[in-house]
């Protein structure tokens, strides 16, 4: 109602397609017909799913009523109107100087505007939905696209409210210090960098407007593209069960379509479990923990002179910490957590030039040092994968004797393990996945439908 009271909605009356035979006004999503910008022959009345472009039903060539199929004819009714154009010179400076939306973003979003923007219905002739509180609109109802993005802002008030702090959510999103970030598909790009930020400036009030908006290329399975209705993909709860929900985590942020489209198979997904998690951190933690347990009576032994590989080897997880981070501030989760395993492959580098199981016959101090150096690895890449893998990095801090307040990048080295700490006996952190395994899980998946 305020973007309303500020004078940004007006009333027209539009022709529409109606479906005579269906006795009703077809909402954008319920025509279907050939894109008028790419030729797909199934666009959707509210946007082409091949090309991307946002549509108008209008626009369709060849239009037909998605429930019966019949040829929709075109009839008058009035509706409310968001007048968009009127934030084309705003949103062009906001995109043109945002330094942290991404070029693939930025591009899109002002050659939407480049295009010219239109004002678009408010209002629709639906029987369900939220009513519209304009003076005049009757039984109308509030189109999507206006109140879903405007669910975000609306969630944290509900959560405030719920928190009984009511007017906690003012602190993320009239702040000037929020940073808001939005992990979307690349089709919902012009919804978070066009419409979300004119609905919030059009209230006058000092909104935050989008940080980052994270926008994937497409994922496929097994090289086709998900449907329910064709049984490609597999069930949430499914997945969950044949697989611990980490190794899902670990291996959907590997294949994250950040910079193209990407593939999930399930031959990926072996490679990814057999080599990252159970060679290149399975294996370190394993070792590392056994030769503790073997050789210092279960106790983190003292680091009494650093050699340059040592001290390089501590410089690594330092500079791991810094990359990461930064990575993660950019939303760039699948480069983020690739160099946290690259940690984890130097560990075990490290561990076979210092060869400690050498040392330790002969120069007891010297393999207590690697020992040292390497729990403190150890702790780091529990820290490290907290973002991407919970519980691993619970099942790794418990056998080092550390409980959840251990999970935290803030403060001075928050990697750092005294020496003298006990550790538990160390329990493998993951199974290999075989061949049969692997049957089972696909049989699994294709029973689910
Ligand atoms: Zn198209
Ligand atoms: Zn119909």
């Amino acid at each position: 109602m305020k973007i309303y009271e500020n004078g940004y909605i007006y009333e027209q009356d539009v022709n529409q397609l109606y479906c005579k035979n269906c006795g009703r006004f077809l909402p954008d999503r319920f025509v279907t017909g050939v894109c008028p910008s790419c030729g797909y022959q199934r666009a959707r009345g509210d946007q082409c799913e091949a090309c991307g472009k946002v549509l108008d039903p209008l626009d369709l060539l060849e239009p037909r009523c998605s429930i019966c199929g019949e040829k929709p004819v075109v009839e008058s009714s009035r509706h409310w109107f968001f007048d968009l154009p009127q934030f084309s010179d705003r949103l062009r400076t906001w995109l043109t100087t945002s330094t942290t939306l991404s070029e693939k973003v930025r591009n899109f979003s002002l050659s939407w505007i480049r295009e010219g923007l239109k004002p678009r219905a408010v209002t629709r002739d639906n029987l369900w939905g939220i009513p519209a509180p304009f003076p005049g609109a009757g039984n109308k109802t509030i189109y999507v696209w206006f109140e879903a993005v405007l669910g975000y802002p609306s969630a944290t008030v509900e959560w405030a409210e719920k928190k009984g702090e009511p007017e906690l959510w003012r602190e993320f999103w009239l702040s000037p210090d929020t940073k808001s970030a939005y992990f979307i598909g690349k089709d919902n790009i012009p919804f978070h960098t066009v419409i979300l930020p004119a609905l919030l400036l059009a209230t006058h009030e000092p909104y935050i407007l989008p940080y980052i908006v994270s926008a994937t290329e497409y994922l496929t399975f097994e090289g086709k593209k998900f449907s329910k209705s064709l049984g490609v993909g597999i069930w949430l709860d499914q997945a969950i069960a044949m697989l611990e929900a980490d190794v899902w985590r670990y291996y959907l942020v590997k294949i994250r379509p950040e910079t193209g489209d990407t593939n999930f198979s399930y031959d990926g997904l072996m490679a990814v479990v057999n080599s990252d998690l159970n060679n290149d951190l399975g294996n370190f933690i394993h070792r590392v923990l056994t030769f503790i347990n073997n050789n210092f009576d279960a106790k983190i032994p003292e680091a009494t002179h650093l050699t340059e590989e040592d001290k390089a080897m501590l410089a690594a997880i330092e500079k791991t910490f810094t990359e990461v981070d930064n990575l993660l501030s950019e939303a760039r989760e699948k480069q983020a957590l690739e160099t946290v395993i690259q940690l984890a492959r130097e560990g075990n580098v490290y561990f076979n030039r210092r060869e400690p199981w050498r040392l330790v016959k002969t120069r007891k101090d010297e393999a207590a040092t690697v020992l040292h150096v390497a729990a403190q690895v150890l702790k780091a890449l529990a820290l490290l994968l907290a973002p991407f893998t919970p519980a691993t990095t619970h099942r790794i801090l418990e056998m080092i004797g550390q409980g959840e307040e251990a999970v935290t990048w803030l403060g001075e080295k928050p990697w750092h393990l005294p020496a003298g700490a006990s550790i538990a006996k160390p329990i493998p952190l993951f199974e290999k996945l075989t061949e049969d395994k692997l049957k089972a899980i696909r049989a699994g998946a294709s029973s689910a439908y």
